[in-house]
């Protein structure tokens, strides 16, 4: 691939990108189903055998952009179904860089970014979902979660004075297994209403997070990004694992798969993030909306009055 080559049309583009480079570094990590799934059985630092060099990480990310772009385009014209990515991650795993990259070439009216952080006094009136499902992407664009309704199940679950904060008239004894059936109930939905949804965990080791945070604290263009909450969560970091273990066992189906993308390398990180995107809109077998002879006869008229004028 040259640097400065022309972008093909999708078919080239297809062939070209998806076959060899992305089939194999996007199966590996997708689960859909739940039953068995381990996180120990995945590997941080795993990059499929695949050695690019930043350079050839970034072109073939660029090159991909343009496809995922046209898909895009097609999505907003058919105006039909929706893709909602749902990011989650520990603290440093590299969710804003993932986001900044996979979508630096999408139309920004074709897409919606929603950062969920702790929740308002109006969010804490009203069910769990609710502000989630405020959020949601309307049909024809790309909705992207940066956090999602699974913190509902993850640091409110580590975190149980923040169950309390909820105002809930009773907390059943299964609280957390029937939150998860909700979601995966709501997921089911979404996806009977043409939502499509990938959902990623940027699997990071607490290695790479400590060498992340002394990055942040050593580099002064990283200092901002710092934040001592950020430490005291990797307290936590063993029953985080564990509820999101027990997250993917209840919620990892066909139409809502997970993908547990390894975070330590973050060129490619990127690279399943994109492949997983771009094979998911490739399925859709995405076209432009075919014109009906009425909507013929208008252009005709249209290019027949413009004719005449001056
Ligand atoms: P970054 O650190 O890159 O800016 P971030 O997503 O970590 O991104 P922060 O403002 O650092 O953003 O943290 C947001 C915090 O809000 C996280 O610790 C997250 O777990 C927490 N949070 C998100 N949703 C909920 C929720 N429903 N209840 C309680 N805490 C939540
Ligand atoms: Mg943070």
């Amino acid at each position: 691939m040259k640097p400065n080559q022309p972008p093909g049309p999708p078919t080239t583009l297809r062939k070209e990108i998806l076959e060899p480079a992305f089939h194999k570094c996007v199966d590996p990590f997708r689960i859909v189903k739940g039953k068995g799934f381990r996180l120990k059985n995945f590997d941080p630092g795993d990059t499929c055998g695949l050695t690019l060099d930043k350079g050839d990480a970034a072109e073939l990310l660029e090159r991909t952009t343009t496809w995922l772009s046209e898909m895009q385009d097609m999505l907003y014209a058919q105006d039909r179904c929706s893709l909602l990515l749902v990011f989650q991650a520990m603290d440093a795993a590299g969710k804003d860089s993932t986001i900044k990259h996979v979508m630096s070439g999408v139309n920004p009216q074709g897409c919606q970014v929603f950062s969920f952080k702790l929740p308002s006094a109006e969010d804490l009136s009203h069910d769990f979902l609710w502000r989630y499902i405020k959020c949601l992407p309307e049909r024809g664009r790309i909705g992207i979660f940066n956090r999602s309704h699974y913190e509902e199940v993850l640091v409110v679950r580590v975190h149980e004075e923040l169950l309390k904060r909820q105002k809930l008239p009773s907390i059943s004894k299964h609280i957390w297994d029937e939150r998860l059936a909700d979601i995966a109930y709501f997921e089911d939905y979404l996806t009977r209403q043409g939502t499509i949804i990938l959902k990623f965990f940027l699997h990071v080791s607490r290695e790479e997070q400590k060498k992340r945070f002394i990055e942040r604290l050593d580099e002064p263009d990283k200092r901002w990004k710092f934040s001592a909450a950020d430490i005291r969560e990797r307290e936590f970091w063993d029953d985080y694992m564990q509820a999101f273990e027990e997250a993917v066992q209840a919620t990892a189906s066909k139409h809502a798969p997970w993908y547990v993308v390894p975070a330590d390398n973050k060129w490619f990180t990127r690279l399943v993030v994109m492949g997983a995107t771009v094979k998911a809109l490739d399925g859709l077998d995405l076209a432009y909306p075919q014109i009906d002879p009425q909507k013929e006869k208008e252009l005709a008229a249209a290019r027949a009055a413009l004719a005449k004028q001056k």
